[in-house]
């Protein structure tokens, strides 16, 4: 064994070895994989290798096209087969509602690029004859669904690997991981010990043991998977012959199964409601190429549904079950990329269809670690998307609420119930009393909604305006008329103080810090110039920066900030999480409300739009902004969680005459459509410019150099590529959502990022990106977005429907 690598690899799996030869595919050659047993020994070995490009998450999707665009490059450069077998995918809807989510798959997949159609019951059943017609309403065919033999691929990318310089250590184990002063990491192994720059954690079944080496407790955990294999059956045979061609892939969502041809046989695997996790603690290093027992009983009402669904199965024989344990995070996306706190310490972990997305993690991974920047945007993977809340507990509910609902839909309205509440602000069942529906936000539950009394505070799931529509619009109209109270605890906010605080902003920030007193919007640029975060900042004193942004960034934000850090120690930040906690007030007489809670000057010649104060409200030390995402007169009340129930009792008090209303996330993100303005994860991510995204306003490329700056200076040169614009959709009762196509004539030219109703304005609205030649044609050009499966006229808006002068926030 060699005592130094740039990087060493922790595991032998389909992930590792992707990683491997992606590191050495970007150029770097003294890379190390080190397996404890043999390559694939770990969940690889025994997986069924199908792929599919299916994913809720549209950048997700795109990673997993790219994995199985790979296989055919792989075989070219290493000669070892991957088994590859293509015969396209059926996913099977039972009802209209799973039809309408097909439907939107569908939408989405045109304008990812991929081939899909939709087909009737008999249409689907031609391609699959198993298939009893009667139990569907209908079908997607997706030309890309295939399957392949897992140790051939994970040879092929081991191959590939050596072949581009990297070495590969079979039968040695890592046994601990430490770091060196110089920030280089020993690695110690059965075989000795490599010290190396950077390590990956690809140890699959192991990553929660090899997360625990760096002192890292990772959301993932493994659950038994059972799938089985058929005796040769005369229904495919004959198929085979009469089409020469085999039997489609076909996903069943009502009885949660999975099916496939293998050899003369079929695969058929079913993820049961009632799954059951294994080594919930710990994983034992002696587990070697060892299947679980099969219990047959635990998937028996899966496999029931099945052949009712698929008759000629009932028939088969079995000629196997496998029984196999693979992991999971609490959402069932990988775990990819730099630790916070642990430089040079890197994850490829919880990548539960490493054969859809083993390629896609591994391309993204290296680009992070060679060049500092996956490439893409990778946010829905990101090891940064779960905070301190998402322990052990909490893990293991959420992934088996997941593994019951693998093929589930989930409404864009639904709130998955597992491992809740698990965050709870002082004002939690003060807010259930008055009838809030709540909602997770980042681990916190967020009021949604009020239902009024009489009314039932819960949401009937859909995909079109459902039940809280009436309620919404009743808050949006009153904070409209007179004034409303939302919580706003989903916040991240972060305190940056020392002598350094201002110019380390300049530096990350493309607007200028703030005088003190006053407050910026500012974005945040990677080095390419593409938008990774988007603040508000205030100066509460010379040397004190207040910072506000999105929740579910948070992590991901301090590991950017905290490796920026002067090293001269002239910068402290705090990430306070809930430990600062706040309320919003919001409309025309919320400035009377404030003045009936402070005995300060809060006219408007005394605190302005943008202004930024610390004032005792009913007598609660507090800092004030005068800002609102609602686009009224408002102002956000920062305090201490011991405070905030009284800050609430007596803004419910003074508001009472005042006509105070209640309301929830749903009727500021309705308010905010109405006022144009983006928000984090939507229409703000790092797949966008600032200029593209609108945000030309807080980029002041005249102040001193900000990272990012020569990329923003040559986008507004260039223009960009996209544009982000609104729209006004004749919808019927389902407005836009997120990810539909954008059509212009038979083309579809763009894609939606939000969507809702504006009460205020009475209107159906959507935001969304278009060329930039698109965007900024005039003719009256006519654009539809497909929401449901059905070409909707949208009109694109030039300026905000509501109040656009923006007379309403500054008066
Ligand atoms: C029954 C079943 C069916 C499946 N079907 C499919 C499917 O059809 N399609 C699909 O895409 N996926 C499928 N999967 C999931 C798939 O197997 C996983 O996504 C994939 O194996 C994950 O690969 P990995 O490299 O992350 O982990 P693993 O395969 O677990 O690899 C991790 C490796 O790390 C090594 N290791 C761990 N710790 C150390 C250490 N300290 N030192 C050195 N080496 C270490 C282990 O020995 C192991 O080889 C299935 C899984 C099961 C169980």
């Amino acid at each position: 064994m060699r005592s130094h690598a740039q990087v060493v690899v922790v595991g032998g799996g389909v992930v590792g070895c992707s990683v491997l030869y992606h590191l050495t595919k970007a150029g770097w050659k003294d890379v190390v994989l080190v397996e404890r047993d043999q390559l694939t020994s770990g969940s690889t070995w025994h997986a069924a290798g199908g792929f599919h490009t299916l994913n809720g998450d549209p950048n997700v999707a795109k990673l997993q096209g790219y994995t199985i665009g790979l296989y055919a490059e792989l075989e070219r450069i290493s000669g070892q087969a991957c088994g590859l077998h293509r015969p396209g995918g059926l996913l099977l809807a039972d009802t209209p509602e799973r039809m309408e989510w097909l439907k939107m798959a569908h939408g989405r997949a045109r304008y990812l690029g991929l081939e899909t159609s939709l087909l009737t019951p008999r249409e689907a059943r031609e391609l699959l004859p198993l298939i009893e017609e009667k139990h569907f309403v209908g079908a997607m065919l997706d030309a890309a669904d295939g399957n392949l033999d897992p140790y051939g691929t994970t040879h092929a990318y081991a191959k590939s690997a050596r072949i581009g310089g990297a070495e590969i250590h079979e039968r040695t184990r890592v046994t601990a991981l430490s770091c060196r002063p110089d920030g280089t990491w020993d690695v110690a192994t059965t075989a000795g010990t490599i010290n190396a720059e950077h390590v990956v954690n690809a140890a699959g079944l192991w990553a929660r043991e090899v997360g625990r080496m760096v002192g890292l407790e990772l959301p993932v955990l493994a659950m038994e998977h059972m799938y089985l294999v058929t005796d040769d059956m005369p229904e495919v045979i004959e198929y085979n012959q009469a089409h020469g061609r085999e039997l489609p892939h076909a996903i069943d969502f009502k009885a949660e199964i999975y099916m496939r041809q293998e050899r003369n046989g079929m695969v058929l695997g079913t993820y049961e409601k009632d799954g059951v996790p294994w080594q919930p603690r710990t994983t034992p290093w002696d587990f070697g190429a060892e299947l679980l027992p099969p219990d047959l009983d635990r998937i028996s009402a899966s496999l029931e549904l099945g052949f009712e669904h698929f008759p000629a199965m009932r028939g088969a024989g079995i000629k196997r079950v496998i029984n196999g344990p693979f992991t999971f995070s609490p959402d069932g996306n990988p775990l990819v990329g730099p630790v916070r706190g642990r430089p040079g310490f890197w994850c490829a972990c919880a990548v539960m269809a490493g054969f859809s997305q083993g390629g896609g993690v591994g391309l993204a991974l290296s680009q992070w670690m060679v060049h500092g920047d996956p490439g893409f945007d990778v946010w829905a993977m990101d090891v940064a998307r779960y905070g301190e809340w998402a322990t052990r507990r909490y893990t293991n509910e959420k992934v088996r609420e997941n593994y019951s609902r693998r093929f589930s839909i989930r409404f864009p309205n639904e709130e998955l119930p597992a491992a809740r509440p698990q965050q709870t602000t002082p004002l939690y069942d003060v807010m259930l009393a008055e009838g809030a529906v709540m909602g997770d936000s980042w681990g916190l539950e967020t009021p949604l909604w009020f239902a009024p009394k009489g009314v039932e505070p819960r949401d009937l799931v859909s995909f079109h305006r459902s039940n809280d529509f009436p309620h919404v619009r009743a808050e949006c109209l009153g904070v409209h008329q007179a004034v409303g109270v939302t919580e706003i605890a989903n916040f991240a906010k972060y305190e940056l103080t020392g002598a350094g605080a201002e110019g380390f902003l300049a530096r990350l920030m493309t607007n200028r810090p703030p005088r003190e007193g006053r407050m910026v919007l500012t974005p945040m640029l990677n080095e390419g110039g593409k938008l990774i975060g988007d603040f508000t900042i205030a100066r509460a004193a010379a040397q004190r920066f207040m910072i506000w942004g999105s929740s579910q960034a948070q992590i991901h934000h301090m590991r950017w900030f905290e490796r920026r850090l002067p090293a001269d120690g002239s910068v402290r930040i705090r990430r306070f999480d809930q430990g600062l906690t706040g309320l919003a007030i919001a409309g025309p007489r919320s400035r009377e409300l404030l003045a009936r809670l402070t005995d300060e000057d809060v006219s408007n010649a005394a605190f302005k739009f943008m202004d930024h104060r610390a004032l005792d409200v009913a007598n609660v030390p507090a800092m004030v902004n005068r800002v609102s995402y609602t686009g009224e007169l408002g102002y956000e009340i920062w305090v201490s969680p011991e405070y905030e129930r009284r800050l609430y009792q007596e803004i419910r008090r003074a508001g009472r005459t005042l006509g105070l209303v209640l309301f929830g996330m749903r009727a500021l993100l309705s308010m905010r459509l109405e006022k144009n303005y983006p928000t984090w994860y939507r229409e703000l991510r790092p797949i966008y410019g600032p200029f593209e995204a609108g945000l030309d306003r807080f980029v002041d490329l005249g102040k001193s150099e900000f990272i990012g700056r020569a990329a923003a200076l040559e986008e507004r040169k260039t223009g960009g590529k996209l544009r982000r614009v609104s729209f006004v959709v004749d919808a019927a009762d389902a407005d836009v959502l997120g990810d539909e196509p954008i059509w212009h004539g038979d083309e579809v030219v763009g894609w939606a990022t939000s969507g809702g109703y504006g009460h205020r304005v009475d209107r159906s609205l959507a935001q969304g990106y278009l060329p930039v030649a698109l965007a900024a044609d005039t003719s009256g050009r006519r654009f539809e977005i497909e929401i449901l499966g059905d070409r909707r006229a949208a009109t694109v808006l030039r300026e905000p429907p509501f109040d656009p002068e923006g007379a309403r926030m500054r008066g």
